[in-house]
């Protein structure tokens, strides 16, 4: 197994770090977390632990199965505009194997944005959407792009045509695209939302007319689209792509499971669209 680093690097705050070991499993999240109120810290904590309720581990024999994410609160831009970023910053391969998957990463959140976020119930799904671009999401679809070509190849910047075989199924399936030959990808909105999300209309106020059959919700409010409708939804797309970039996957639940689980961690804000880039 090799390791190198990604290479660009975000700007880190130099500011207390706290390290939260999280339970050892095939697909273990480790959080370093600096800049944050105890509850904030606790909603890393939980969204860490969602991701691992769906990835099982992974599908190359890598032994070291804990991706170490550090997060920090920094003034970047004021109140609204970008909410934070993340990426990943080393990966992790095995010589001949199939996938190239984030070791480390980074995610970086705007401290005059993080108190409203907080309050208005987003930011548990502002975590969870920046920590999917650390796993691989928009980040690792092509290993080409970070350097280490010959791993998965699931999109072509520039094209808005996502091929991964699983979240192209589920894309199918779960919207209703029977005819559909990629997963669209947005174009809009710049560098760091372009190319690296879901597409849906342009600045995330409009609804797509693409509808989830499990969730009843327009494809606006898919967790891992450009731009924040809450309360968002994980749709099997998004879990599709983790299953492209190498990922075992717990068995998706039925659909009357999967609405109660929604409604349990839905929040109570709506119609709050902030932009998200990262
Ligand atoms: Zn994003």
């Amino acid at each position: 197994m090799r390791s190198w680093a990604f290479p660009v690097f975000l700007l880190l705050a130099t500011l207390p770090t706290r390290h939260v070991a999280a339970d050892v499993i095939g697909f273990d999240i480790q959080l370093n977390l600096s800049g944050f109120s105890t509850s904030q810290a606790a909603v890393f904590q939980s969204a860490a632990a969602t991701w691992e309720s769906y990835i099982l581990g992974y599908k190359d024999n890598i032994n070291n199965t804990v991706l170490t994410i550090t997060a920090s609160a920094a003034p970047n831009d004021g109140v609204g505009g970008v909410l934070g970023g993340a990426q990943p910053t080393t990966g992790k391969r095995l010589i001949g194997g199939r996938f190239v998957y984030a070791a480390t990463g980074v995610m970086s959140f705007d401290s005059a944005d993080i108190g409203s976020l907080e309050s208005n119930g987003s930011l548990q799904n502002v975590i969870l959407h920046e920590m999917a671009h650390v796993i691989g999401i928009g980040s690792l679809w092509s290993s080409s792009a970070v350097n280490v070509a010959g791993y998965q190849e699931l999109y072509v910047a520039g094209s808005g045509q996502y091929t991964g075989a699983a979240a192209l199924a589920a894309w199918k399936s779960e919207f209703n695209q029977p005819g559909a030959t990629f997963v669209p990808v947005e174009l809009g909105g710049g560098a760091g939302t372009a190319n690296a999300h879901w597409n849906e209309v342009n600045g995330g106020g409009s609804n797509t007319g693409i509808v989830s059959n499990i969730t009843g919700k327009d494809f606006k409010y898919e967790l891992m689209t450009g731009w924040l409708n809450s309360p968002a939804f994980i749709s099997t797309v998004t879990l599709g792509a983790f299953q492209d970039l190498g990922y075992n996957l717990r068995p998706i639940p039925e659909p009357s499971t999967w609405l109660l689980a929604m409604a349990l961690s839905a929040v109570a804000v709506r119609h709050a669209r902030r932009r998200m880039k990262g």
